[in-house]
């Protein structure tokens, strides 16, 4: 008897481990992809570094999904951060803890990650299809593509959508799926942008933009409030942009900051410039008398702070708060930064909304389309960086494909004895 067939589509990390959670169950898997290629977010995650996942306790990483953190706790159980590094290195890729916790493969990049796992998925006798762009599904419930050579139909007993959130559309994951879904009746929240820079209200000065657009914060804290008005800090690094403010600091506050654009057209940031120093210490080393020095000079000797970081604060106080050395450290602790828009979309690094948890059941298969299943970035949760987007991707990919392939058997046995 021939073994069941699947169709995944969309071969980014999500896909690919859906594949082969498939071709272990002894599925037939044919893997399309819209691309020339597959995996090119993965490669371009590779650029800065391939941080695949995260070392700190379970806990705590569960906890960095919000909302959907019971959802995608329970997809970890299937394939958690350890269990994803124990599969790196049997494909040969070793992996470390940095100082930071995030855990990165020993060579800092994605290529030979994903050329031993595409070997690996070839010789389980998966089959790619490249140039393959997923259009819907005709009347008899084929799927339909674009192909090289014109539409093409082809029908699985099992599909799986990995389709990639809104985010860097020209490496493929465009979001052009989400109306295709709509019109099946599949719950969807609109694509909005996670991991993404901010526009300040009113943006920089001139002068501000030229001496300064592109530079790094080094060690700085970020505070906002969450969702439910609770302050949140974030100490790290980000970056002035010509437009406002981004960075790994900044994608820790995105979601909380776009959604209060979202509710109210209008977020705060603050700013703490000399995070390792207490208000009463910059207080005291401030009032110290600069007799005929500059503020700057006076800035740079008591407090060390010069360059982007001082510019900020011309850019952002008034000339009465400059002068009075208490509201200036109040300043420099907590510099506030009125925001107006996140940035958009597919400049961002990741996209929170998409298929609706609800819509599916714990094999990710969609309640209101049986047979189809769906992982990885195109569905509704979101998480900063640091792993966490990887690692749930893959593990939603694993869920799936295992899914799909306990569906499939079960359809077959229940032929066999019906
Ligand atoms: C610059 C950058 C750096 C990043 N670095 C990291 C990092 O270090 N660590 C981390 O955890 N995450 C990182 N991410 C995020 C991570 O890469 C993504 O979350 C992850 O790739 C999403 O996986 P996915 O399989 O769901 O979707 P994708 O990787 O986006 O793959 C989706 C696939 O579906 C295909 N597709 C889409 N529509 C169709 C269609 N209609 N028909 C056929 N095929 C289709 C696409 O061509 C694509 O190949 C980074 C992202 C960016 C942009």
């Amino acid at each position: 008897m021939k073994p069941p067939r699947a169709a995944v589509v969309g071969g980014g990390p999500a896909g690919l481990m859906a594949a082969e959670a498939l071709a272990e169950a002894g599925v037939a898997v044919d893997l399309y992809d819209a691309m020339r290629s597959v995996g090119r977010k993965l490669l371009l995650a590779g650029k800065g570094g391939l941080n695949l996942t995260h070392a700190e306790d379970l806990g705590r990483f569960v906890g960095r999904y919000g909302a959907a953190q019971a959802e995608v706790g329970a997809w970890l159980e299937r394939l958690g951060p350890q269990p994803l590094r124990d599969w790196a290195a049997r494909l040969g890729i070793e992996t470390f803890v940095g100082s930071s916790g995030r855990v990165f493969p020993r060579d800092m990049k994605a290529a030979p990650l994903l050329r031993a796992w595409l070997q690996r998925l070839r010789a389980m006798g998966v089959r790619l299809h490249m140039r393959h762009r997923w259009a819907g599904w005709a009347h008899d419930g084929a799927l339909c593509f674009a192909a090289p050579d014109g539409p093409v139909q082809r029908s699985a007993d099992a599909v799986v959508l990995a389709l990639g959130g809104g985010s860097w559309a020209r490496l493929g994951s465009d979001g052009r799926w989400w109306p295709l879904l709509q019109q099946r009746g599949v719950a969807l929240a609109p694509l909005r942008p996670s991991n993404c820079g901010f526009e300040r209200t009113g943006g920089w000065s001139a002068h501000f933009v030229e001496h300064h657009a592109g530079q790094p914060l080094k060690n700085v804290a970020l505070q906002w409030r969450d969702a439910a008005g609770a302050e949140q800090r974030q100490l790290g690094e980000c970056v002035v942009t010509h437009y406002g403010i981004e960075g790994s600091a900044v994608y820790a506050a995105s979601a909380a900051l776009r959604d209060a654009i979202g509710a109210g057209g209008q977020a705060t940031l603050w700013l703490d410039l000399l995070p390792a120093r207490s208000l009463e210490w910059v207080a005291a080393e401030l009032a110290h008398p600069r007799g005929s020095r500059s503020l700057a000079t006076h800035l740079k000797s008591r407090l060390k702070l010069h360059g982007v970081k001082a510019a900020l604060l011309y850019e952002a106080a008034d000339k009465a708060a400059l002068a009075d050395p208490a509201r200036l450290a109040r300043l420099i602790k907590a510099l506030p930064a009125s925001l107006s828009a996140a940035r958009p979309i597919d400049e961002a690094i990741s996209s929170a909304g998409g298929v609706c948890l609800a819509a599916l059941d714990d094999r990710l298969m969609l309640r209101e389309l049986p047979g189809v299943f769906c992982a990885g970035e195109m569905l509704d949760w979101e998480a900063p960086t640091g792993g966490y987007l990887l690692t749930a991707c893959m593990a939603s990919g694993r869920v799936a494909g295992e899914g799909a392939a306990r569906w499939l058997h079960r359809a077959v046995d229940g032929a066999l004895s019906g």
